[in-house]
């Protein structure tokens, strides 16, 4: 049973993989502490507005030392148009002065510690570790809640569990793209409404297919 959950799951990757390429992060950032703060923006976002707003937020505020001198309504002014404006800025002006005591400055490069930094939450975490780090990790956003829900590899809700579920189906070198691919996948073919599984690389593997 769990073999072929596996073996389903390797079938649908690779077929992922080819239809759209080396898995990239879409956020636009130069190293990890840009990153960890595109993808704070990204919450209830889309990608390209984050991306509008961060090359004149970088150019202001380019350090964490920066940012945690800044005072937060003019942060807020800057982040404005990516939405929750007031908890994004609060968020990136904690994390970078936690940065700057507890880290020297830097990006820790464990879970456990990216966790307790204000703004992180697991998923961040893991895109971050990921994207900025190459270390594996399984990024589990609503994407890839609904996808690997509707493609049958699990019955869970709870994005720890799904996490854990596929660290489990999925083999260590596949995590990092596992989540990229996944999502970008759910925004082209399977988006929550009118799923276009006619289209679809991978309905010959998915039980949901017409759904
Ligand atoms: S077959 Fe349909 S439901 Fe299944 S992954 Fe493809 S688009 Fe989504």
């Amino acid at each position: 049973m769990a073999e072929a959950l596996a073996g389903r799951a390797a079938k649908i990757i690779g077929i992922l993989r080819k239809t759209y390429g080396k898995a990239e992060c879409a956020l636009h950032h130069k190293n990890p502490f840009q990153l960890a703060v595109s993808t704070i923006l990204s919450a209830q976002c889309t990608d390209k507005r984050v991306n509008m707003v961060t090359p004149s937020l970088f150019k202001k505020y380019p350090t964490p030392k920066h940012f945690a001198k800044a005072p937060q309504s003019a942060i807020e002014t800057m982040v404005r148009s990516t939405g929750f404006y007031k908890n994004k800025a609060k968020a990136i002006k904690g994390l970078s002065q936690k940065l700057i005591s507890e880290h020297g400055g830097k990006v820790p490069k464990t879970l456990e510690a990216l966790v307790k930094l204000p703004g992180i939450g697991r998923k961040t975490a893991n895109v971050i570790l990921g994207v900025a780090f190459d270390i594996p990790g399984i990024v589990v956003d609503t994407h890839v809640t609904r996808l690997t829900n509707r493609m049958g590899l699990t019955k869970q809700k709870d994005p720890v569990k799904i996490e854990f579920e596929m660290m489990k189906i999925f083999p260590r070198k596949d995590w990092n793209d596992f989540g990229l691919i996944f999502i970008q996948h759910g925004r082209a073919i399977c988006p929550a409404r009118k799923p276009k599984c006619e289209v679809c690389p991978v309905n010959a593997f998915c039980p949901k297919v017409g759904l």
